[in-house]
This record gives structure tokens, sequence and C-alpha cells, in this order.
């Protein structure tokens, strides 16, 4: 059989794909009408396609290449660590010194006691591992009834039937069985497509004490935890108002509830700070993290637990884990990741340097007579779609406008996702502002274009 590389026809490689390949979240008709993009390599905030497109990654991947691509020391460390020891695991009372230097690393740069990591392979795992484990912490304090975890409308924490169950992504509920018991959902503080005739602070308000109703509703003593993600990723990148998160967190503190922070995005410096919970100030007991962590380049995912929480799991055995629970090629690879992130100051770049750059530059597209609102923190931003300015009023056939830009960005050798008819970036955080000036002239020139295409449709 000959081999399959790089150098082989594009139509060949995608027709291999489409015969084999099962793609995640892909309408698979349409995959099949126009096969796949393949890409072959990448480097800094580019990837190069099997055309030779040279095509500006304005998502880092799925929200995780945060140092760039083609940083060589990474690959030397995993090629060192899988010579040395390519596989332990850390059940049974063993492990190894990649998985305790990076926990040890993860705990120095945590905020307050959140001094331990358990490991997984990826944000979803982790976030199943958070379900679990804050239920067995409540029954082992002797109050086992304390097991419904709130969550929102919209959020998004995972694939898993667990992970999945926690995310608000009713597309997702539809499909296997999902949700899973004890899982209650509250509306999501997205002002601009909810907020009504209110103001986004009263809005805020107002949408963080739908948790203290739902504790109210449920019984103080049947409810867990509460979940969200600091800024909402793939919800659309939904920037909460400024007073969402302090009554959040003095909720959680009067009913004692576990607060858990999903910052399998906005984790290691996407929002400026080393973690999204510093950016809002809240006080996570537990922290789930993926994505940054290795800036993708090795899957790897934890929840980093406070002291306390810790110290309750600990006192008995936790039967949980996964075989590839802080693997030793994975981990190894997230510690050189977090050195370069550290030594090279890329989290003071994006809050001094590119963060403020990018966000005046962004914020200045909401001139354009296709953009509502235009909202930015650290590295994710996001632009509604509308088809008159001067009202909130969606699109009346929702998706297609967000649809047809990202179309027009592809063409333009730039990629940013849609979610709906809000544009969505989160580019590498290593992003240089020339770079930034690239990224926002090919999306004002795929935003003309869509003006263009829309209005040729009659849809404006
Ligand atoms: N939580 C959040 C906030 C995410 O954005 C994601 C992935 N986009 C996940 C969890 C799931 O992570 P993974 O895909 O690594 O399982």
């Amino acid at each position: 059989m000959s081999a399959i590389t790089n150098h082989m026809p594009t139509a060949e490689l995608q027709a291999l794909d489409a015969a084999h390949h099962m793609h995640p979240f892909t309408a698979n008709d349409e995959l099949a009408e126009k096969g796949a993009r393949i890409i072959t390599r990448a480097r800094g905030v580019h990837l190069t396609d099997s055309e030779g497109n040279e095509i500006m990654d304005a998502m880092a991947g799925l929200w995780c290449v945060n140092i760039g691509y083609g940083r060589d020391e990474l690959a030397d460390v995993a090629a060192r660590q899988m010579r040395e020891l390519p596989y332990y695991n850390t059940f049974f009372m063993t492990t190894h010194v990649p998985a305790i230097a990076l926990a040890k690393k993860i705990a120095e740069l945590a905020p307050g006691d959140l001094n331990h990591v358990f490991f997984a392979g990826s944000g979803s795992e982790a976030n199943d591992t958070n379900i679990r484990m804050v239920r067995h912490y409540w029954a082992q304090k002797g109050k086992p009834t304390k097991s419904v975890i709130i969550s929102r409308h919209n959020a998004y924490h995972g694939s898993s039937v667990g992970s999945g169950s926690l995310g608000g992504m009713s597309a997702m509920h539809e499909q296997g069985g999902l949700p899973i018991p004890d899982i209650h959902h509250i509306d999501q503080p997205h002002w601009w497509a909810e907020g009504g005739d209110m103001d986004p602070e009263t809005f805020g308000l107002q949408r963080a004490q739908e948790l203290e109703k739902a504790i109210l509703e449920l019984g103080e003593d049947r409810v867990a935890a509460f979940i969200a993600e600091p800024v909402q990723g793939a919800g659309g990148v939904i920037v909460p108002p400024a007073s969402y998160w302090p009554e959040i967190q003095r909720i959680c503190d009067k009913y004692e509830i576990l607060l858990i922070a999903d910052e399998v995005i906005c984790g290691f410096g996407r929002t400026g700070e080393w973690f999204g919970c510093q950016t809002m100030g809240i006080r996570p007991d537990i922290m789930t993290i993926a994505k940054g962590l290795s800036s993708g380049y090795a899957p790897i995912g934890g929840s980093v637990v406070s002291d306390e929480v810790a110290a309750v799991i600990g006192s008995g055995e936790f039967n949980h884990g996964y075989t590839y629970s802080g693997h030793p090629v994975a981990a190894a690879v997230a510690l050189e990741n977090l050195r370069i992130l550290e030594e090279e100051g890329v989290i003071p770049h994006v809050r001094d340097v590119a963060g403020p750059y990018l966000k005046e530059k962004w914020e200045a597209l909401a001139d354009h007579p296709l953009v509502g609102e235009a909202r930015i923190v650290g590295m994710m931003g996001s632009i509604a779609l509308v088809p008159n300015k001067n009202s909130r009023a969606p699109f009346a056939e929702a998706g297609t406008a967000g649809f047809v830009c990202r179309e027009r960005c592809f063409a333009n050798n730039l990629v940013m996702r849609h979610v709906g008819d809000r544009m969505i970036i989160s580019p590498p955080l290593v992003i240089t502002t020339d770079e930034i000036d690239v990224l926002i002239a090919r999306a004002r020139l795929a935003l003309d274009e869509c003006y263009a295409e829309l209005q040729k449709r009659n849809l404006l």
C-alpha cells in the first residue's frame, strides 16, 4: 500500500478522508460535496493548506495554540520524554517526574489555594471529573443529597455525556440522551441577544440572581456546585456585564455552593491574566483546564482544586481516573509550554501590548454597516452581524450571514469562526501588532464582501 502524504493531490486526499474519516461537529453532506480543507503545516499564526494557501489562524486552532505553531522546543521535549519514559500511569500509588513537575507548576500559577491537580486528557474529561468530584465531596461531608450542578443555557463544557450535559447547547442535548440527571440550567448573561430594554448592568444582576432563585427553588440541600466559563467561548464570545460575576460570587458564598470556573478557553493568558477568574475577580473552588495548558501540542486537561476540596476528596479513595491522567509526554510538553508562556512574557504581551491594540482595532469594526456590537476581552472577541445597525434585532434567517462571512474570511485567507450570526476570534497570544493589522484588514474585507453578498440575496 502506498503511503498517504502531504504530496498527494488534494482531491485524492479529500476522497480518502470522506471515505473513512468521521469528523466532529461537521455537516457531513456538505463535507462530502465540497471536500475538507487539508492543513499541511503551520508556523507562528499561519496555517498552510494543501493548495499552498497561507491562512492566518485567528482561532488558534480551537482556541488552544496560545504560543503559536511551530515551536521546536516542544517537539524536542516530547521526543526526549518518549525516549526516557513514553508512558506510565499514575494509578495505584505510582507517579513520575513530568506529572509531579507539572502539578507543582500549575499550583504555583493558579490563584489562591488552588494547589492540587487531577489530570485528564481533555477539557471534557476534566469536567466529567468535576461532576463526580463535587458530588463525592458533598457525600464525604455527609450531605449526599447535594448532587445538583447548576450551569447555563448556551454554555459549552465539552462533548462527553457528562460534560455535554453540563453544557447548555440545545443541539447537543437533542442527540444521544442528554442531559444526565441532576443538571439544572439557568439563563446566560447575553445582554445583546436577551437584554431587551434593560440596561446591561441591571440585566447582568438579574441573570446572576437567577442562580439564587434556582438554589431556593431546588433547595439549598440539593445544590452541589455552579459551573461557568468566565467568558463564554463557543456560545459566541459573550462578555458578561460587569455586575454579573460579583453577584454570582456573593450567591455562591452565601449558600456555600462550590464554584467551578471552566478555564478551558480563558486559562493560560487568553484574557490577559493567567486565568479568566482573575480577570473577572472571582474565587473558584475548582478550575477546569485544557487547551492552552499545552497550547494544543499534546492532549491534556485537568481539574485544579482548592486545599479544602482536595482534603475532603483525599480522605478516602476517589474511584475515578483515566489511562492518560498525567501522561508523561503530554505533561512534559505542557511544562515546556508554561515555561515559554512565562519566560517570554506572553501574558504581559496580551495584557499590555497585543490586547489593547487588538481591542482598539476590533471595537472600531463596529462602524461597519453589518456590525451591531463588537466585544473583546484580551485575545477573545466577537462581533454581532445585524440587518439594521440601529436595532439589536437579529436576521430573520439565523446563521446565514455568519456562514457567508466565514466563507468570505476563508476566501481571504483568514480563519474566523461563526456562531449563528456572531463572528468570533481567539488568535494565538503571541500575535504581533503587524499581524493584528493584517487580521483586521482581512476581517474588514470579508465583512464588505459579505455585505455585498447579502444585498444580492435580498437579506438586508
Ligand atoms: N470547556 C470549554 C469552556 C471549552 O471551550 C471546551 C472546548 N471547546 C471544553 C470544555 C471541552 O474541551 P475538549 O474539547 O478538550 O474536551
